[in-house]
């Protein structure tokens, strides 16, 4: 006797004990296998749509706000100190990119992306400029480091994964993604070690060089969602990199000294820099090229990729100090403001931001050690005073500064 109770698909019509499981709904019932297929036709939708938007010329984006370059400049002067060369540099890169996203493209002129390479010793700004960049424009942002990817086939990570950060910095939202801005950091460490080329493979050199090209210059690219290595049985999401901007950035430590080689030779033969008398030896970083970036170890079709290169200047103690007050989310604007939540004045007496940059260009921690500087030197009086009796005041003295960084285990500063 059939069961009352014998439930079947609403899809397919099998019973219950046709398939493996059957879920059961207020009015109808599912089974497993025509949730299976449900999924591959969403998978293939959701694909195809994707594909649908995937052209070069998005007539969205031709609304998208352009700034000026000028605009952009006059932003980036709010959060990042100095780097004018850099900045300039950046501005024009992306005025170009998202004009170039704006308007159809004709047969004649095919405006190529403006890929961009930063050159500059470590905590100079370079991540800071790319962030801001993002901010401004206000499309998804990822930072990646160069070094965690490595050749399929090898421990480490696919490029392909540098997208599923931008991915998941979008919220998977793919078409927004898809003008999404990201920083490669550390792209001097994959330079191609020409030193050693057959007992160890330069997996994580020339190898992901080679990767990246496919990336930098533009086409679809399948990424696995949640980064990593892909395998078969993952899932890939569609993403065309047309649109992308890549920003990469690197300290390329020891560069100079090939500039130096190249202006010597330069200034015997007939090149731009005319003279090697006018050659500002103290700063040899601002006259980088291609030329140097290939003799340091990126190959040339990657460069072709990254066709705009600058430099950003050692920060001086001027520059440093003008860190710690100018931007608009200085370090000091946020420690007053931290200090003011409890009803706390924050008063700062001369010479002590002197003795903070001092310490930084001391222990040659950049830019980014004065936070750490900053961090130590106020610590016991954010530990101390909210749950203290004060007069609403709190006095930062050299004296008292100076025997705290002066106790501490300067260790500390430069782990930070
Ligand atoms: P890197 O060049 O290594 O990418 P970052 O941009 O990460 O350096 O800088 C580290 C930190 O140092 C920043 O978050 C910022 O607080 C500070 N900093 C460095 N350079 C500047 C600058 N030119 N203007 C303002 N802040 C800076």
């Amino acid at each position: 006797m059939a069961k009352q109770t014998d439930k079947r698909c609403s899809f397919c019509d099998r019973s219950e004990r046709e398939v493996n499981i059957l879920f059961t709904g207020l009015k109808g019932n599912i089974c497993d296998a025509c949730i299976e297929n449900a999924h591959s036709l969403l998978i293939q939708a959701v694909s195809d749509k994707t594909e649908s938007t995937s052209s070069q010329y998005k007539p969205e984006l031709a609304k998208f706000k352009q700034h000026k370059p000028k605009e952009v400049k006059n932003f980036l002067d709010q959060y990042v100190i100095g780097q004018d060369d850099a900045k300039k540099v950046l501005a024009v890169a992306i005025y170009n990119h998202y004009k170039r996203l704006s308007i159809p493209p004709t047969d004649d002129v095919e405006i190529e992306k403006s890929n961009i390479i930063m050159v500059g010793e470590t905590g100079t700004g370079k991540t800071l400029l790319a962030k801001s960049i993002a901010r401004l424009l206000q499309v998804p942002f990822a930072i990646v480091d160069a070094t965690v990817f490595t050749e399929a086939g090898y421990v480490g990570e696919d490029v392909e994964s540098i997208l599923s950060r931008l991915l998941q910095a979008s919220n998977y939202d793919v078409a927004a993604a898809e003008r999404g801005i990201v920083y490669i950091d550390e792209i001097d460490k994959i330079g191609r070690k020409s030193d050693n080329p057959s007992i160890t493979r330069d997996v994580s050199g020339e190898g992901v060089q080679q990767a990246m090209l496919k990336l930098l210059e533009g086409s679809e690219v399948l990424v696995p969602p949640q980064g990593g290595r892909k395998h078969p049985e993952q899932k890939m999401i569609k993403v065309n990199t047309t649109n992308i901007l890549f920003i990469c950035g690197g300290a390329f430590e020891g560069i100079d000294k090939m500039i130096a080689r190249r202006v010597q030779t330069a200034a015997i033969g007939y090149n731009a820099i005319k003279s090697s008398k006018n050659v500002d030896r103290t700063n040899l970083l601002q006259y980088v090229n291609a030329q140097d970036l290939r003799t340091f170890g990126l190959i040339p079709e990657l460069l072709g990729r990254l066709p705009i290169v600058t430099y950003l200047n050692p920060l001086d103690k001027d520059t440093l100090k003008r860190i710690l007050t100018e931007p608009k989310n200085a370090l000091v604007k946020q420690y007053t403001r931290l200090f003011e939540i409890d009803g706390i004045k924050l008063v700062i007496e001369e010479g002590v931001l002197e003795f903070m940059v001092e310490k930084a260009i001391q222990y040659k921690l950049g830019g980014r050690g004065l936070r750490a500087i900053c961090e130590m030197i106020l610590t016991d009086a954010m530990f101390e005073l909210p749950s203290e009796s004060h007069n609403g005041k709190f006095v930062l003295t050299l004296e008292y500064a100076k025997q705290i960084v002066d106790h501490a285990k300067i260790d500390q500063l430069k782990a930070a």
